[in-house]
């Protein structure tokens, strides 16, 4: 049994049978809390460590934006989840070298990766939580974020819970599945709400759907395979697809201007994937393979292209960021 399996068993045979929004919570933060899952050795790779070209555009999107809007010196750059610090990384070797020269802040709850974050941008400053955002501009990203916050799940009107049987974990009920995630929804606002008051901008990134009611999307991975979701709990990642439709109602709603859903293959070719491999590939001539692959897991339709969408979140008085078109 695992640690956070046997505490599990305890809180269920107190509590009764748990729902599957605090089961998903209780696994997620206990797996981010005690390991770095990413890359090959790891459980998952995510766009930003399969190559720089992801965060560099990531970067050369958020600059413009932010050059457009004026260049105000007081704006931050915050990305929520921010993973290794890879993208953070990338992105912000293009917006400095475009002139911005604003604070990094990190919203991170995992202690480990907090360190991994530290090696890769060390002047950064780290939050608990986005009530904690500072009261500034903001150029925010968030890269397979809200994937992983919890879902509730609702079959004929009944939240969906874990329970214990003949000593495992087993749903108490099966059937046509409705996912809502309150807790995504309400960071969605918070943001919107803040850029709405103090401008800026924020890219959702992430894999889902652009239309809402797709059933139950629970997913687990563990060593780049999909396994049972209540298996081994809190080794292994547990996500759900992002409900596109949601986040831009949510954003809408609280006040802020919502661009178009759009597939991360569109959005990386619009900001210019191709004319960046071919410059890396020109200067280091010894890795044109490994670059046009990335560009390929990037973008195609095949890989990560379609099934990842974007979605960008600004104030009225900032504008629209480039690759919605
Ligand atoms: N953006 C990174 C990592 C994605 S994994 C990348 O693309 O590589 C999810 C990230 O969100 C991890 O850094 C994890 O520790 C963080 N995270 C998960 N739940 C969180 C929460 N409730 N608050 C803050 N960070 C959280």
């Amino acid at each position: 049994m695992t640690p956070l399996e046997r505490a599990l068993h305890e809180r269920i045979k107190a509590e009764g049978p748990i729902t599957v929004e605090a089961f998903m919570e209780a696994c997620n933060t206990y797996y981010y809390a005690t390991r770095d899952p990413f890359g090959t050795v790891g459980d998952f790779t995510t766009a930003p460590e399969i190559s720089q070209m992801f965060g560099e555009m990531v970067g050369a999107c958020l600059a413009d934006c932010w050059l457009r809007a004026g260049s105000p010196v007081n704006a931050a750059y915050t990305e929520l989840g921010p993973g290794r610090g890879t993208l953070a990384a990338d992105a912000l070797r293009v917006m400095r070298s475009a002139g911005f020269g604003g604070d990094v802040h990190f919203v991170e709850t995992s202690p480990i990766l907090r360190e991994a974050q530290r090696a890769a941008v060390g002047d950064a400053h780290w939050l608990d939580s986005v009530d904690d955002l500072p009261q500034e501009p903001q150029l925010i990203v968030a890269n397979e974020f809200l994937d992983a916050l919890p879902v509730q799940q609702f079959i004929q009107g009944t939240e969906r819970r874990v329970m214990i049987v003949g000593g495992g974990f087993a749903f108490d009920r099966d059937g046509q599945t409705v996912e809502l995630s309150p807790i995504r929804e309400e960071i969605v606002r918070a943001i919107a709400r803040r850029l709405t008051t103090k401008g800026g901008v924020a890219l959702f990134i992430d894999y889902g759907h652009a239309r809402i009611g797709r059933g139950d999307t629970l997913q687990a991975v563990r060593g780049h395979r999909f396994s049972p979701v209540l298996a081994n709990p809190g080794e292994q990642d547990l996500t759900s697809h992002v409900d596109f439709e949601t986040v831009e109602r949510a954003g809408r709603e609280a006040g802020a201007s919502v661009t178009r859903i759009v597939t991360q293959g569109d959005w990386l070719k619009r900001l210019g994937i191709e004319a960046r491999a071919a410059g890396l590939t020109q200067s280091n001539p010894e890795r044109a393979d490994d670059i046009r692959s990335a560009v390929e897991r990037l973008t195609s339709a095949e890989q990560m292209g379609e099934l990842f969408k974007v979605i960008a979140i600004h104030s009225a008085d900032w504008p629209a960021p480039a690759g919605f078109e």
